[in-house]
């Protein structure tokens, strides 16, 4: 599982996030939803290994994720959009992470057939970034965190770019991977339809705090604070 412990954030003398305690269950799918500027992307960038916190830790199965040398953490990560490299193919991208740790051509060849099969583009292996839709792009970048079998998934406004029709549709393939792979999500929202239709568990934030944390029925039927009924 993931746990933040008290996890500080500070840039300069912004307090982004504020001692935040958050447990994700294995194999959950939790949502960070809330305003622009509360913390949500610090917090999935500190699980991601790209800042480090001011004070606190997070651990990873139990043991501080800073013992663990970032390519055996297993975590993989989707950005919003426009993250793929644009002179790689289709299955170069998805095969980077695995030629990154000289995985035998074999393996890369059966692992990018295997994962344009989970996200239904079989055919595409040549294709270049600049050729494929926000949806087919967004596909892919999820494929090439997937392809190293990380354990956590972390998901920065992957569907934001696209229009209403792909997002819906992505919303449910992602729910369906997830379940499929069994790994555990972390999806930072700051769309509170988005966020109730996929999570297990939604997070509302608020100025580097977690206000609320329950299941979407629960969040929707009983908020804790008028902060949360006005945001969900
Ligand atoms: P958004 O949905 O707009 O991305 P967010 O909830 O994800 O918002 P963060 O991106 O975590 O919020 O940013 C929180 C605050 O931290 C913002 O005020 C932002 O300006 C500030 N911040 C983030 N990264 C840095 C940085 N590298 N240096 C200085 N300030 C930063």
């Amino acid at each position: 599982e993931v746990e933040y412990v008290g996890v500080t954030k500070k840039f300069g003398d912004n307090t982004v996030l504020d001692s935040l305690d958050l447990r994700i269950e294995p194999g959950e799918f939790v949502a960070l939803l809330g305003p622009s500027g509360c913390g949500k992307t610090t917090a999935l960038r500190i699980l991601g290994g790209f800042e480090t916190p001011t004070t606190g830790i997070v651990k990873i199965a139990g043991a501080p994720m800073t013992d663990v040398p970032a390519h055996r953490r297993g975590v993989g990560m989707v950005f919003q959009s426009y993250s793929l490299f644009p002179h790689l193919t289709v299955a170069q991208n998805i095969a980077y992470g695995l030629a990154l740790r000289k995985a035998p051509r074999a393996e890369r060849t059966a692992r990018v057939r295997e994962l344009l099969d989970v996200i239904g583009m079989r055919g595409f292996d040549d294709r270049y970034p600049a050729q494929l839709s926000g949806g087919q792009q967004q596909r892919v970048a999820l494929a090439r965190a997937l392809a190293t079998s990380p354990g956590i998934l972390l998901l920065d406004e992957p569907l934001s770019a696209l229009d209403a029709q792909v997002r819906a549709s992505l919303r449910e393939e992602i729910r369906q991977i997830q379940l499929r792979l069994g790994v555990t999500v972390l999806f930072v929202t700051h769309d509170q339809e988005e966020a109730l239709a996929m999570a297990d568990r939604v997070a509302v934030m608020r100025a580097g705090r977690i206000e609320q944390i329950a299941n979407p029925t629960t969040l929707y039927n009983d908020p804790a604070t008028e902060f949360v009924a006005t945001f969900v």
